[in-house]
């Protein structure tokens, strides 16, 4: 095991939790954290949620679940090769998309809007605050608190951006958006290494449902350079497999240019520890060639594969489904589960909003049957 570096985030220097406990015996804080996060019901809930693909659609697709395992891999494998807190970046990768609604992004954007159409004063819908708040108020697994009481650093790492006008209501985690600081070096590779993921596995999941084809995607570089490379090296191959081969290919590259780059970034910077690290700018990230590249490829997923008309029937139903669940259980609270409804409007409109990005996919699925539907299961 490489040696922690000196800017690396220590489990012993924990800013500490909001609730203070005492310190595991058998663990370091952050693995308990992260082990906190894995047994969480909203961490559960993540098989049932998707990304681009609608969970039922087929059961090779990444789900929420399976990217976040794939983020925490390759989080972990940078943390360790760049001498950082593994554990923590481990935790803050498997937490990052806990807040997500149903449906991916059309979900969080219909329930944003409905928000702040029904609900002006309520303050909005947006996933990345949501993840923090699962983790600090909505999960009830613990008697003496709400929330499962993560360090600071895992709490900071979780939210990733956030409005000047939230982050003076934050505390702790608001400050480094007012001061301008960055998030530990933990946090920023973690960010860096969902990016990795989706955009390779968005390729993966885009070709295998047939939305998009190969031949596409020879028009993208950082693809392109590499499939041609495995045909010539295989002539014989089949595509699905070269594909596979690419896919890794890509990944790896990567991976092996966030370390180098990382690696020559701190050299020069040379942050004494770990909160030296966060006043230098941004440390972990991609050269500037491949910083290119993925633009490339990220513009190419965007208007082929989540602009793609199969895909926009798809979000076009979630929003249909969130927006007549909110604007129904707005109008008639009534109709929610009793643990949902509260006196003040305020606080019923984000209690909702609460209930609709807490569902999976299905279950949203099957409640707006059980609102809409006679002679469905009530
Ligand atoms: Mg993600």
């Amino acid at each position: 095991m490489t040696t922690p570096a000196v800017y690396a985030s220590r489990s012993d220097q924990t800013r500490g939790r909001r609730y203070p406990e005492p310190s595991p015996r058998n663990r370091s804080e952050f693995q308990r954290d992260r082990d906190r996060i894995v047994h969480a019901g909203a961490f559960r809930r993540l098989e049932y949620k998707t990304q681009v693909f609608i969970n039922h659609e087929g059961d090779l697709f990444r789900t929420r679940l399976t990217h976040s395992l794939e983020v925490a891999q390759i989080a972990r494998v940078l943390a360790r090769s760049l001498g950082l807190n593994e554990d923590l970046t481990e935790a803050i990768a498997l937490a990052h998309d806990l807040g997500h609604t149903p449906f991916g992004h059309a979900g969080q954007d219909e329930l944003n809007a409905c928000m702040h159409e029904l609900a002006p004063d309520a303050g909005g819908f947006e996933h990345n605050l949501q993840s923090l708040r699962v983790v600090d108020e909505l999960e009830e697994r613990y008697a003496p608190f709400n929330g499962l009481n993560l360090c600071f650093e895992t709490r900071e790492g979780i939210l990733k951006h956030c409005s000047l006008a939230h982050a003076l209501l934050l505390g702790d985690v608001g400050e480094r958006f007012i001061a301008r600081t960055q998030p530990s070096l933990e946090a920023q590779l973690a960010n860096l290494a969902d990016e990795i993921a989706y955009n390779n596995h968005d390729i993966d999941d885009g070709l295998r449902s047939g939305l998009l084809s190969v031949e596409q995607l020879q028009g993208v570089p950082a693809f392109a350079r590499h499939y041609d490379q495995v045909i010539q090296e295989w002539p014989a191959i089949a595509q699905r497999r070269a594909v596979s081969e690419t896919i890794r290919r890509m990944i790896n590259t990567l991976i092996m240019d966030v370390t180098v780059t990382t690696a020559s970034n701190l050299a020069s910077a040379a942050p004494a520890n770990a909160e030296a690290a966060r006043l230098c700018g941004p440390l972990v990230a991609f050269s500037d060639e491949i910083r290119a590249e993925a633009n490339v490829l990220k513009k190419f997923l965007f208007e082929n594969l989540y602009r793609h008309y199969k895909v926009m029937r798809m979000t076009n139903k979630a929003r249909r489904i969130v927006r007549e669940l909110f604007s129904t259980f707005i109008q008639e609270p009534r109709l929610l589960p009793p643990d949902y409804r509260r006196d003040d409007d305020q606080a019923q409109a984000r209690a909702i909003a609460d209930y609709i990005a807490g569902m999976t996919d299905r279950y949203a699925i099957r409640e707006h049957h059980r609102i809409f539907q006679m002679g469905d299961q009530l």
